[in-house]
């Protein structure tokens, strides 16, 4: 046997996955969707068994979203809920923090977003400036700030905010996460209009002076940056899950469209100018897949570190392989690319988000450039 990439059980576990989203497809109802794949075990695959979840980790995780994304259906809400605030709370939250929210991420009746991104700070997280203070009776926090582009606030149970506390040594800001529940007193979120064709809508959050408990802090105070990045790694991972999804059900819509479409003797999938980008978009899409699979692989098996770098390239790869992939087959269709009947236009807005986000694709080769490469920072 040569050496296998993904083992049999991954193998069964896409199998599964993409039975159920053939059953979806496009027009699928989201909900509907999300309580299926919570049902069927596969949204809280990653999350530990003692709390519901199905004991594997961001390598199944990505599977799924994959598969789901290569039908035509993909849950954006994965990469948020389970994959990094169900990977944050398993891996720092307290006893009490994992029973409370592990086993509703993992059957999907919770839902949980997350907020880093702000509007003066944008790529630079650096800035942040969301800060929480000890109230005067010393155990509450008081949380203040805004955020911009937090998904699926509308529905979610609660928010991972990311904010700052001050070390009292110090005076300087640390990281920090905090569980804000939907309803807390003085946060409030604004849907702001996007123009992508989804059911998870994007909001501006302001947090005024919102009172949360001690326990609101997940994990502990003095590990916020480690504990960021435990969240951060596997968000990369399915952003690139995400994208090569979406790339894929592209392509194979393109695939399909060129083998029948005859306007001379042959299909035009004759013709090398539709050929060859559609093949090169595929070898584009796997390569960005094993990336994707070896960064995953080091997340599961405990290496932050190596992971970190993996991720981010993985999700540079999917990104420009997603972006390529739905650019060509929008082209393949010649005016029914266009069409809502084909509905591959909007797939263009669609397949910019993995290029932009959670880290652009500038952020990433300025990474490797300082990181991997050693060359100089220009800011
Ligand atoms: C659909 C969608 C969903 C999102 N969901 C969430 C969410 O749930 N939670 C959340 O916290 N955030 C979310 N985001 C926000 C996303 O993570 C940010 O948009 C992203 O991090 C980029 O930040 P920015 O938009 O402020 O761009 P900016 O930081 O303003 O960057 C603008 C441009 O400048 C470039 N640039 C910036 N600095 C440099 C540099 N040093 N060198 C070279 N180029 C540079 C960038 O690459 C980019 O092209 C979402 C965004 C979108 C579009």
């Amino acid at each position: 046997m040569p050496p296998v990439v993904e083992t049999e059980e991954h193998t069964a576990l896409r199998a599964a996955v993409a039975a159920l989203g053939k059953r979806h497809g496009r027009n699928h109802a989201p909900d509907e969707l999300w309580s299926e794949t919570a049902k069927l075990g596969f949204l809280g695959v990653n999350l530990p068994e003692e709390h519901g979840g199905g004991g594997g980790g961001i390598s199944e995780l990505s599977i799924v979203l994959e598969e789901l994304g290569a039908a035509g259906c993909p849950l954006l809400m994965m990469i948020v809920s389970p994959a990094i605030c169900g990977t944050v709370i398993a891996r720092f939250g307290t006893d009490t923090q994992k029973q409370e929210w592990l086993p509703g991420l993992a059957d999907g009746s919770r839902l949980m977003a997350f907020g880093i991104t702000e509007p003066d700070a944008g790529s630079n997280s650096h800035r942040l400036t969301t800060t929480a203070r000890r109230d005067g009776n010393g155990t509450d926090w008081l949380l203040t700030g805004r955020k911009v582009f937090i998904s699926g606030v509308d529905k979610a149970d609660a928010t991972l905010v990311v904010g700052r506390t001050e070390d009292a040594r110090t005076g300087r800001l640390k990281p920090c996460l905090f569980i804000v529940p939907r309803e807390a007193a003085g946060f409030e979120h604004r849907r702001i209009d996007m123009e992508l064709h989804t059911t998870e809508y994007q909001f501006e959050l302001t947090l005024d002076d919102v009172r949360l408990p001690a326990d609101a802090l997940v994990g502990d105070e003095d590990a916020g940056l480690l504990q960021l990045f435990a969240g951060l790694n596997p968000e990369r991972v399915m952003t690139a899950a995400f994208a090569i999804g979406m790339g894929r059900y592209a392509l194979s819509r393109a695939v399909e469209y060129a083998r029948e479409r005859t306007v001379w003797k042959e299909p035009i999938g004759a013709h090398q100018a539709i050929a060859h980008p559609l093949a090169q978009a595929h070898i584009d899409l796997e390569l960005a897949r094993l990336m994707m699979q070896k960064a995953a692989a080091l997340y599961d098996a405990g290496d932050d570190t190596a992971a970190g770098e993996a991720a981010n390239m993985a999700k540079y790869a999917a990104g420009e392989a997603c972006v390529k992939a739905v650019d060509q087959a929008v082209h393949t269709l010649g005016g029914n690319g266009l069409t809502s009947e084909f509905g591959l236009a909007s797939l263009i807005t669609a397949s910019r988000v993995a290029r932009i986000a959670p880290v652009s694709r500038e952020m990433i080769l300025n990474y490797v450039s300082h990181q991997t490469l050693g060359l100089p920072k220009s800011y």
